[in-house]
């Protein structure tokens, strides 16, 4: 899958945690300064994502955020962006950014892991490659995608 690399500002986290869902890789500039978003962004060619005006500018791609909310925004992420889809992709760690792995068949569950929290027998199982956080289909990317589908529905804007 080619997605355009993002970063994300510290204003839109929730927002980066949603672009990770969707598989896009997403890096959170928490506690970054203007410059060091600038530089990091030219070095791994990524999109600044920010409501700054000024940090825009000096970006070499940004998109602007307007919206002040996270529909709006995923909205404006999806139309500026190429390659953004807006469906549930097992791609992305949404915590860390991590590359996520289909778990091998037949891993045993971790310590303390069996019970509701853990996936019905035979579901697909992915793996951050980085944090360890597991990922499956489930309630959680049924309410993601109902979300998407009223955030972004095809011929709304
Ligand atoms: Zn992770």
């Amino acid at each position: 899958m080619a997605t355009d690399r993002l970063l994300a500002d510290e204003m839109l986290g929730r927002l980066a945690r949603y672009l990770r869902m969707l598989g896009c890789d997403t890096v959170y500039a928490r506690g970054w300064s203007d410059e060091e978003i600038v530089r990091r962004a030219r070095e791994e060619a990524r999109i600044v994502l920010t409501r700054d005006r000024q940090l825009a500018a000096r970006a070499d791609r940004a998109v602007r955020v307007l919206a002040p909310d996270l529909p709006g925004q995923l909205r404006q992420v999806v139309e500026q962006v190429p390659g953004v889809r807006p469906d549930v992709a097992f791609v992305r760690c949404t915590l860390c950014n991590g590359p996520l792995r289909p778990e091998e068949p037949g891993t045993p569950a971790p310590a303390g892991s069996t019970g509701p929290g853990r996936p019905p027998p035979g579901t697909r199982v992915f793996v951050c490659g980085a944090c360890g956080h597991q990922y499956w289909e489930g309630s959680h990317t049924a309410d993601v995608r109902r979300h998407l589908a009223e955030w972004i529905a095809p011929g709304s804007t």
